[in-house]
């Protein structure tokens, strides 16, 4: 049985040998899943931001990703741990209906303190986009938080499009018509062929990290991201470079013309107190600048 469950896991068509270690692995999941039906009922989750700033001189804000965090008896654990589960389970559907919600929520109240002229980037795993009441959950959110329906961003990754391209392209249209931005995540790890690009109706890409990474290495990798860009910019597309933690790959993306940049070096995802903070900061600065103190 339990070489069984865990052949099913991989997929169909699949022999697994049974192995000693097997059982427990399955049994820690199932506990997990247990755990986490739990933590949807008493909604033990956070949100995270972090901010998205704009590569030009005016160094602003472009956005907010909504990450979320499971703070669970054990302390907070990471989406990489828990949202994978998720999405097999099925969990994953009442989570992104959180998720979408209370970023909507949250951003609402940015909005009404700061005078803020930003997305907030929400994260849609494959499985909701597939569920039947997504484009409603979606209208719903829109009319109950009051939200401008281009100041929300979906960040979908390619797995949804390989496995029903043209499912996938007649439900983005759909999200288009509503005016909400489309933006394609980690970007050059999966099928990124550019036949999909081209038939897809999204606003952004968003190279992955892996790319930024390979700044400090050979001169071919440079050449590859910033014809990444270029290829970008020709299909209308903008350009977000995420997981910039350094200096040089920070210059080097400005000057090939990358528009926006998320990652450590810029800002960690922070509770939305610290993202008060930090919007109080830029504007007492602004006002300093104004008033020619600063
Ligand atoms: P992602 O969408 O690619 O999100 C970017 C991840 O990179 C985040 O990890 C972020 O904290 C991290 N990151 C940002 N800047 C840097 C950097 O400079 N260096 C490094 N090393 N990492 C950086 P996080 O928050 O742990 O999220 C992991 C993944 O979990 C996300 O990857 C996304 O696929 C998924 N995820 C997070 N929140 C949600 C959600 O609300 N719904 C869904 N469906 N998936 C989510
Ligand atoms: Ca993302
Ligand atoms: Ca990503």
């Amino acid at each position: 049985d339990t070489a069984m469950f865990k052949a099913k896991e991989k997929g169909r068509n699949n022999i697994q040998f049974y192995r000693g270690d097997m059982k427990e692995e399955i049994l820690r999941k199932i506990e997990l899943e247990k755990q986490l039906a739990e933590a949807v009922k008493n909604v033990e989750f956070l949100l995270y931001f972090q901010p998205q700033f704009s590569l030009d001189d005016s160094n602003s804000i472009r956005g907010f990703e909504a990450l979320i965090r499971w703070k669970s008896s054990r302390g907070i654990i990471s989406p990489m741990d828990f949202i994978p589960l998720a999405e097999k389970s099925g969990l994953i559907i009442p989570i992104g209906k959180w998720v979408m919600l209370t970023a909507c929520q949250m951003f609402q109240e940015l909005c009404a303190h700061y005078d803020l002229d930003a997305l907030i980037s929400v994260n849609i795993s494959a499985v909701q986009m597939r569920d039947k009441g997504f484009v409603q959950l979606v209208k719903d959110v829109l009319r109950e938080t009051q939200m401008e329906p281009y100041r929300l961003e979906f960040e979908i990754t390619e797995s949804m499009l390989i496995e029903s391209p043209k499912e996938t392209v007649e439900l983005l249209k759909e999200l288009k018509t509503l005016g909400i931005h489309i933006s394609l995540d980690d970007f050059g790890t999966g099928y990124s062929s550019l036949n999909y690009l081209k038939m897809l109706p999204i606003d952004t890409l968003k190279i992955d990290k892996a790319f930024v990474d390979d700044i400090a290495a050979e001169a071919y990798s440079k050449n590859l991201l910033g014809d990444m860009i270029h290829m970008a910019h020709h299909l209308n597309l903008s350009v977000i470079a995420e997981g910039v933690e350094t200096e040089e790959q920070l210059e080097f993306l400005k000057a090939t013309g990358c528009d926006y940049a998320q990652g450590y070096l810029l800002s960690r995802p922070k509770e939305m107190s610290s993202i008060q903070e930090l919007l109080a900061k830029r504007k007492e600065g602004t006002k300093q600048a104004e008033q020619g103190i600063a």
